[in-house]
C-alpha cells in the first residue's frame, strides 16, 4: 500500500471515531437534558416542558424583566436543561407579581402569552417532610402558612393529635389545586434544610385511577334531580303501615343488611 493511501484510510478512520464519539456524547448531553427538565422549575405560565423546551430561544428575556432576580439561565452545574429560565425557591423564590412582567417579556410563547392570573400559575407544589417540620414534630411554627401568598387554598392549618398531651398538634397541609409553586413558604422556612420544597409535581404526585368511586365526596342527588314517581305507580302508606325511609340510588355494600 502506498503512502498516499494509507495516509487516506488513516484520516477516515479517524473521522469516524470522532462522529462517534461525538454521536455518544449527543445522545448522552440529550440524556442529561432530560432527567434535569423534570427537575426544573419555570417562571410562570410556562409551556408544558415538551412544549416549553421546543419553545424557548434561551434568550433570557424573562430573566432581565424580573424585578426580583428570582429566575437564571441554567448553567452546566445547574441541573436543568443549560440556557434555560429556572428558579430556586429557597434561593430566590417567585414572588408572584400581580402583572407577572416575565412572561409578556417572552417572545416566542414558551411563557404562554395568553397566561392571565398569577394565581393560576403551576411552577411546581410544595411538599412537606414531616420528619423535620417544626409544626408536624409538635412545635408552633406555621412560618409556610403565614407568608403563602395564597394561604387558606393552597395551605392551611389543620389540628393533629398529639401522642404526648391532650394538646393538638396545628400543622401544616398543602392542597395541589391551588399551590402555585411560588416557593416562598421553602425559602421562609426556618429549619436548617427546608422542611417544605417545591418540586415538579411529576416528582411526588401519583393518580388514583377512574375506577376509584369516593362515595362521601359524590354530590347527594337532589330531590330535583330525582324523578318524582306518579300517585298512581306509589300507593300512599297506610296509617297502620309507617313509611320506609328514603333510600339514596346506588349501591352501598359496607351498609347492606345480611341476609343470614
Ligand atoms: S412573577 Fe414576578 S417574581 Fe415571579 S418570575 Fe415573574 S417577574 Fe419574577
Ligand atoms: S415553616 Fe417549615 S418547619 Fe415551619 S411549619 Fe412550615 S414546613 Fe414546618
Ligand atoms: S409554594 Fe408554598 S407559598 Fe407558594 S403557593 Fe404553594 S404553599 Fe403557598
Amino acid at each position: 500500500m502506498d503512502a498516499g493511501r494509507r495516509e487516506f484510510l488513516m484520516r477516515t478512520a479517524q473521522g469516524a471515531a470522532v462522529a462517534a464519539c461525538g454521536g455518544l456524547l449527543w445522545a448522552h448531553l440529550l440524556r442529561q437534558e432530560a432527567a434535569a427538565s423534570v427537575l426544573a422549575l419555570r417562571p410562570p405560565g410556562a409551556l408544558a416542558e415538551a412544549d416549553f423546551a421546543a419553545a424557548c430561544i434561551k434568550c433570557g428575556q424573562c430573566v432581565h424583566a424580573c424585578p426580583y432576580d428570582t429566575l437564571r439561565l441554567a448553567r452546566a452545574q445547574d441541573g436543568a436543561p443549560i440556557g434555560t429560565p429556572f428558579f430556586t425557591p429557597r434561593t430566590v423564590p417567585c414572588y408572584m407579581c400581580t402583572d407577572f412582567p416575565c412572561v409578556p417579556a417572552c417572545p416566542t410563547g414558551a411563557l404562554d402569552p395568553k397566561f392571565a392570573n398569577i394565581a393560576d400559575a403551576r411552577m411546581g407544589l410544595a411538599v412537606i417532610d414531616e420528619e423535620s417540620c417544626l409544626s408536624w414534630q409538635g412545635l408552633r411554627c406555621e412560618v409556610c402558612y403565614r407568608v403563602c401568598p395564597v394561604k387558606d387554598s393552597a395551605i392551611t392549618i389543620q389540628t393533629h393529635p398529639r401522642q404526648l398531651s391532650k394538646h393538638a398538634m396545628f400543622v401544616p397541609i398543602v392542597h395541589s389545586q391551588a399551590c402555585t409553586g411560588c416557593g416562598m413558604c421553602e425559602e421562609a422556612c426556618p429549619t436548617d434544610e427546608a422542611a417544605i420544597r417545591v418540586l415538579n409535581p411529576k416528582l411526588v404526585q401519583g393518580r388514583m385511577g377512574e375506577h376509584y368511586r369516593l362515595g362521601w365526596k359524590s354530590e347527594t342527588p337532589s330531590s330535583a334531580a330525582v324523578p318524582a314517581e306518579s300517585p298512581a305507580a306509589a300507593p300512599a302508606p297506610s296509617a297502620a303501615e309507617p313509611a320506609a325511609p328514603a333510600k339514596a340510588p346506588g349501591m352501598d355494600v359496607l351498609n347492606e343488611e345480611l341476609e343470614l
